[in-house]
């Protein structure tokens, strides 16, 4: 089969692989109909996550037909799904309270070692999310093999509803979901939004169906500050004025409600701090730049809430620690528990009170994923989110 295979920085290419098999009884192999090419695949591509190598096949969002089961697998041939991000067997502990993007054992035993030394407990599996996450091959290609496929993947009944509709339940949906849930939105709130990428902007969304009163969305990418204002947020360019400062004006000098980080440890910013930061990357001594995130705490009101849905991998330098503990903030972060999500958003879709195709700007080949991956990269405000469709032009 062909796929989008990491071959170092910044080089990333569709090379030939043998087409995937079932390895255990819960498993199903999918054939890709739509795959998408995420924010957090540019981390990968820029080599600021460690732990990826050379040969691995990327891609987390995707969906497709059922073209094979496992004897355990509750899935059937030729069903339409869509496949969470998250890899997760549904029986653990952290699968029981659904955190499922906990998952204790969906990462293989001799690859935990790497996010256990990191983070303290190893890390659960993810596609397509190098082998800190269990090294599972990625969606970006023909076929995927699907572990523990009676918990992960959500049926579409509706052959009505177009993958563009439906495909974003996979992560950015539920994520940008679980941004807002994780910022406690009560009605009235104003809710402020760094980043103006898929994920903030399904963010902001769901922080106005929640019922915020005002999200206020940042970046500095003209079209995207322009799918914000559609959405009815008003928006901060922080390229023209100062974040912090328009907040207070905005917020009656008190500061948002809450706040969201859907930028991650890529942040923009020409701070000297962020200059350091971009430094230390740089040459490999494993800073997260965390600018957005900093300005966001600043920028919260005493006694607010902060969410993150950002990527963070590793380290970040001169967090405003203090400005957490004494303004009181809560913070909330994590990947998301995707399956936990899934069903409601599809009804929410299937109902018309959600549509996220707004966002897709390009729909390619999975051929030209390449392409896409350079263009997703440096042309970011005409490339909001790109589609790669394996059957396509074929
Ligand atoms: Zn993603
Ligand atoms: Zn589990």
């Amino acid at each position: 089969m062909r796929a989008l295979t990491f071959h170092g920085t910044q080089d990333v290419r569709v090379d030939t692989h043998p087409d995937p098999e079932i390895v255990n009884p819960r498993d199903a192999i999918i054939q890709i109909t739509s795959t998408a090419i995420c924010g957090s695949d540019l981390h990968l591509y820029d080599g600021v996550i460690p732990a990826v190598m050379k040969g691995d096949i990327l891609g987390h969002e995707f969906m497709g037909r059922v073209i094979e089961t496992g004897p355990q697998s509750t899935l059937r041939k030729g069903q339409r799904v869509v496949v969470p991000f998250t890899i997760s067997c549904g029986s653990c502990f952290f699968c029981g309270q659904q955190q499922f993007s906990a998952c204790d054992n969906s990462n293989p035993v001799e690859k935990r070692d790497m996010s256990e030394q990191l983070y303290g407990t190893p890390m659960s599996g993810l596609f397509g999310y190098s082998h800190l996450t269990g090294g599972y091959p990625g969606g970006q290609a023909e076929y995927v093999r699907v572990p523990y496929s009676d918990v992960g993947p959500i049926v579409i009944e509706d052959d009505s509803l177009d993958d563009d509709k439906v495909l974003f339940l996979s992560d950015i949906l539920p994520t940008g979901w679980m941004a807002a849930e994780n910022a406690e939105i009560t009605n009235g709130d104003t809710v402020a939004v760094w980043g103006a990428g898929p994920v903030g902007l399904f963010a902001a969304q769901s922080a106005l169906l929640m019922g915020a009163h005002k999200v206020i969305v940042i970046d500095h990418y003209p079209n995207r500050l322009k799918l914000a204002k559609g959405l009815g947020c008003d928006v901060i360019n922080f390229r023209e004025s100062n974040v912090r400062e328009a907040l207070m004006e905005m917020t009656g000098g008190i500061g948002p409600d809450a706040v969201i980080d859907a930028v991650g440890m890529e942040s923009h910013g020409f701070s000297f701090d962020n200059m350091m930061d971009i430094a230390k990357q740089t040459v490999g001594i494993g800073a997260d730049r965390a600018s957005a995130l900093k300005q966001a705490i600043l920028a919260v009101r005493k006694g607010g809430r902060v969410s993150i849905p950002g990527v963070y991998g590793g380290m970040t330098d001169k967090f405003p620690l203090g400005a957490l503990m004494e303004k009181g903030l809560s913070v909330k972060a994590g990947q998301t528990h995707t399956q936990k999500y899934m069903e409601q958003l599809l009804g929410m879709i299937t109902d018309g009170k959600i549509d996220t195709t707004f966002l897709i700007s390009h729909r390619l080949p999975l051929e030209q994923a390449a392409e896409g991956y350079r263009n997703f990269k440096s042309k970011q405000d005409e490339f909001t989110k790109v589609i790669l469709k394996p059957g396509m032009g074929a």
